[in-house]
């Protein structure tokens, strides 16, 4: 993705007034799908507005050429006008590749104009020669509106030109002082147009860089994002997720499991860890942390969200449709922990490093959240705690908190 947009400043760095836009070769094929779309709309209204502007120079027939307005409305409306038509209709054709879509509407094109020329010549009033004129105005229509590519429209460009200059330095009837000013006015006309043409394109491109680069950059930032979502849902000592994470992953349980749904709560804390971090050293204690964040993750089964809330705090939390068993759920993170027998020498329970545990099951708070049995565990920690660490500590949901608090304000 770096080349990428490197490839494509490089591209859009080409600037100024006879600077092409470059792409690279995988990039010309996605410009030409983007504006192949376009091109078709482009293509199908200027083939219209032509075959209209041409139609109705008619009524201009009547003054300029009236000596053979019989054969000039015959050959406009009986033989242009139809034959217009149906490359209208194939211009409109998505099935027909655009390129050839192009040379047809360039060949129409031409082919009107060599037919104007041939009434220019076949007619006898001096007015007739000021059509020769407006065969430049065809042209410059093709090739500032129809959207042709570059060589295409050189190549009309060259084949028009050729044909107006034969006509008018060797057709009949032209006054001579008619000729050089007629071919100096194309070539003044013709040279814009054609750079009209080629810069229509490169501003085209251009466009399409711009387009490309701010997508680019739309894909970075939403990567940029989810990355930074990921990591600011991570606690990055221990690996697991921190309190952002976990209410990330909860809301998901939560909206598949449906709102009546049960939570188990399990909130964990290791006991006297200050005295294990004075005795041991801080980067001892983060160690131990790290161990015991693996330990208990090791314990999970697929269901259950771990999560560090606090410095030395836990928490695991289940979302389920049946009000599970809340000992056993609680128990098997306590025992893990002792499993792990990390030695600690000044723990006011036992030898090792031990965590005491508050737990509790509910359903969501009216506003959906999870605060009332977060308050529960936290309170039953609290029990666990007072009776003596490393152990479970239940409250069984709501009602036994309710009991508890009326004894505390006893
Ligand atoms: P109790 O059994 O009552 O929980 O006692 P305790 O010593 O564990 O509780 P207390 O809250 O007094 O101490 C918590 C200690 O956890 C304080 C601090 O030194 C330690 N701690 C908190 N966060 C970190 C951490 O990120 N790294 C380390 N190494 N220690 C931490
Ligand atoms: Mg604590
Ligand atoms: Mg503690």
């Amino acid at each position: 993705m770096k080349e990428e947009a490197t490839g494509l400043e490089r591209a859009l760095a080409a600037d100024g007034l006879l600077k092409a836009v470059k792409m690279a070769p995988a990039l010309v094929a996605e410009y030409e799908q983007y504006v192949e779309p376009q091109k078709r709309r482009i293509l199908f209204a200027a083939v219209l507005l032509g075959i209209f502007n041409y139609t109705a120079f008619a009524l201009l027939d009547w003054w300029v050429l009236s000596d053979i307005i019989g054969l000039v409305l015959l050959v406009r409306l009986g033989v242009c006008l139809p034959i217009g038509c149906l490359g209208l209709y194939l211009v409109s054709r998505p099935n027909i590749p655009l390129v050839w879509q192009q040379l047809m509407s360039c060949v129409l094109c031409w082919a009107g104009i060599a037919i104007l020329s041939g009434l220019v010549l076949l007619s006898d009033k001096p007015e007739a020669q000021g059509y020769l004129l407006g065969n430049y105005a065809l042209i410059f229509f093709a090739l500032t509106l129809m959207a042709l590519p570059f060589r295409m429209a050189l190549g009309l460009t060259v084949a028009t030109f050729a044909l107006l200059a034969a006509t008018v330095l060797l057709g009949p009837g032209i006054t001579p002082a008619f000729k050089m000013p007629y071919l100096a006015t194309g070539l003044v006309l013709l040279i814009p147009a054609v750079y009209a043409n080629w810069s229509t394109e490169n501003e085209r491109r251009r466009h399409f860089l711009l387009v490309t680069r701010e997508r680019i950059r739309q894909r970075q930032l939403s990567e940029q994002r989810d990355i930074l979502d990921r990591l600011a849902a991570i606690d990055p000592l221990t690996g697991l997720s921190n309190r952002r994470g976990l209410d990330i992953a909860l809301a998901k349980d939560i909206e598949n499991a449906g709102d009546q749904a049960w939570v188990v709560l399990a909130m964990l804390d290791i006991d006297s860890f200050k005295p294990y971090n004075d005795n041991y050293g801080h980067p001892a204690g983060d160690e131990a942390l790290k161990l015991v964040a693996k330990a208990l993750d090791y314990a999970l089964d697929g269901h259950t969200r771990l999560a560090r809330i606090g410095g030395e705090e836990f928490v695991a939390v289940q979302v389920a449709r049946e009000l599970p068993d809340i000992a056993p759920f609680a128990e098997q993170f306590r025992a893990a922990v002792e499993r792990l027998a990390l030695p600690h020498g000044y723990s006011v329970t036992t030898d090792v490093v031990t965590v005491s545990v508050g737990a509790s099951a509910g359903v969501l708070d009216e506003d959906g959240s999870l605060k009332s049995l977060f308050t529960v565990a936290d309170r039953a920690l609290y029990e666990a705690k007072t009776q003596g660490r490393n152990r479970v500590v239940v409250f069984e949901p709501l009602a036994e908190c309710a009991r508890h608090e009326a004894a505390e304000r006893a």
